[in-house]
């Protein structure tokens, strides 16, 4: 048994204890604190906080940090695609999954809703000890690729479940409506259902991804007609598209949500499924600002999601919170949209429970795991300290991560080789 002792113990699921103590046996919060025979890690000048949930990313895109930079979306896609099919190797994107993976360990997240194509993500989150879940995603946006889609999807998702555990799960993630055919997503949904496998999608992203479903119209109208598939429009809102199929219910995780109409809080509300919301990668793809206020209002679980880092370029969950409070806060002009213990909340229990894993993670309580980080709020520039959450929701940035234990163990990540690695692969896309 060991006790972490700190300046301010954060549990989120219960206010903030000052001189906190995190008791810790076989990987678990829990026994007892008075008991003789422990270790005690004190770690002054700190808090402790349950490891960071990021409720949506791409392990296995890091390499294309820096690579896209200020593309039109329709643009910034197809050179995503080719550079992942047509330049990098398998070899490459494990290398770039590792990075990814060694860099939100250092930035104090322990969870993550990986979304991956080729699988290297779900591999480097068990090298790293991530938990969470990896989504195999799945495309086809032609009706006549949806059995063939399908059967590929189940081939994979068949390798992977032997090394589920209970805290690291498997899903599947129809990628996005143009990119998945009406039939496909009706398929998957299906698939997901009777093989009891969670989803995600990437929903209600952009404006043009709204011209594709509601008009058939657009530059991704262009692009499929240029490739001689149809798309019948839908004339709803992308929520609405997914829900004629039956994907918007609780074992959905709907990602970005930012273009919604005043129908879709009532399909929200109605269906629970829980919302990623991915407030920089929103913003610097030039998409808006999805309306939290409005969605949280339907009671439906809210996460904070980094998204890759080729739309964001800093996996810092501390940033992401802030941006969610300043977005909302500039477009309502109310302070009340969202606020610093609301933000925290969703960067760590509301992130859990959007996995399904808020049983065993996200909050420092009893019985669940002990993924936990050791904030240094002794920084001048997070100096002085009136309330540790304000502190770290508003001041703090993952420079003040010291530590990160999964299971009770503090993982110590050495990123020497891996840069040079990706320095290689970095000059191979460049040229
Ligand atoms: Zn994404």
């Amino acid at each position: 048994m060991t006790v972490f002792e700190a300046d301010w113990l954060c549990p989120v699921s219960s206010p903030p204890i000052p001189n906190g103590r995190l008791v810790v046996e076989n990987g678990r919060i829990g026994g007892d604190p008075t008991s003789e025979a422990h270790n005690r890690v004190s770690f002054p000048g700190c808090a402790i906080i349950p490891g960071f949930v990021n409720s949506h990313a791409h392990l296995e895109l890091t390499i294309l940090r820096g690579f896209l930079e200020d593309l039109p979306f329709a643009t910034w896609i197809p050179r995503l695609t080719r550079a992942k099919y047509q330049q990098l190797t398998p070899e490459d994107m494990r290398v770039s999954a590792r990075l990814g993976a060694i860099e939100m360990i250092r930035a104090g997240v322990t969870c993550v809703a990986e979304v991956m194509d080729l699988g290297p993500g779900w591999q480097a989150m068990q090298e790293f000890d991530l938990q969470g879940v990896a989504y195999q995603e799945v495309f086809g946006p032609a009706e006549s690729q949806s059995v063939e889609a399908l059967a590929g999807l189940q081939q994979k998702i068949d390798t992977y479940r032997p090394n589920e555990t209970e805290t690291r799960r498997i899903g599947v993630s129809p990628h996005a409506p143009y990119t998945v055919s009406s039939k496909l997503f009706g398929a998957v949904n299906e698939y997901s259902l009777s093989a009891t496998l969670p989803m995600t999608t990437h929903i209600a992203e952009s404006k043009e991804e709204g011209l594709l479903v509601r008009h058939g119209s657009g530059p991704f109208a262009e692009r499929l007609r240029e490739r001689g598939i149809p798309f019948a429009a839908a004339g709803c809102s992308p929520i609405a598209y997914l829900d004629r199929f039956g994907l918007v219910r609780p074992e959905m995780l709907l990602v970005h949500a930012v273009d919604l109409e005043d129908t879709d809080f009532d399909i929200l509300r109605q269906r629970g499924p829980s919302v990623a919301h991915c407030p920089k990668s929103n913003a610097k793809l030039a998409h808006g600002i999805s309306p939290i206020p409005e969605i949280r209002g339907t009671g439906i679980r809210l996460g904070l999601g980094t998204d890759s880092v080729a739309s964001n370029n800093v996996v810092d969950m501390f940033e992401e919170m802030r941006a969610a409070i300043f977005q909302q806060r500039g477009r309502t002009q109310r302070l009340e949209a969202l606020d610093a213990k609301a933000a925290f909340r969703m960067a760590t229990l509301g992130g859990a429970e959007c996995l399904g894993l808020s049983r065993h993670l996200g909050s420092l309580d009893p019985g669940k795991r002990a993924d936990f980080v050791v904030v240094d709020l002794s920084d001048p520039a997070v100096q002085p300290v009136y309330d540790p959450i304000d502190a770290m929701v508003y001041s703090a940035s993952r420079h003040n991560v010291r530590a990160t234990y999964i299971g009770g163990r503090e993982m110590k990540t050495d990123a020497e080789e891996i840069v040079r690695e990706c320095a290689v692969i970095a000059r191979k896309l460049r040229s």
